[in-house]
């Protein structure tokens, strides 16, 4: 009896899932009210904006259909507040 496997589309789905993007912490200098913007100078594909915040320094934000992992923001981040792990939005492909 032949067995099914996972369609190419759940195969094709799971790999964009798996794929690692940049994942921003608390560690942020912004969250303790230190202007930052290393990150975002640093990543080749402009994939990290920053948000307008009241009160506190704007917030670094990752697109992550647009972040492909490189993890050169990893090492340029002063606070060691970036990590790569899997997508957080199906969609960020
Ligand atoms: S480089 Fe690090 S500390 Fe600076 S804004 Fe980016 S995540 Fe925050
Ligand atoms: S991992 Fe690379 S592409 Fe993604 S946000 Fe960091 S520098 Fe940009």
């Amino acid at each position: 009896m032949e067995t099914q496997g996972p369609s190419r589309r759940a195969l094709f789905r799971g790999q964009l899932l798996s794929r690692p993007v940049a994942i921003i912490g608390d560690g942020c200098f912004a969250e303790a009210g230190i202007v930052c913007r290393s990150c975002g100078d640093c990543c080749p594909e402009s994939a990290i904006r920053f948000r307008p915040r009241i009160g506190l320094p704007p917030q670094a934000i990752v697109n992550e259909a647009a972040c492909t992992g490189c993890g050169e923001c990893v090492g340029a981040c002063p606070g060691e507040a970036i990590t790569l792990g899997a997508a957080r939005r199906a969609d960020a492909s």
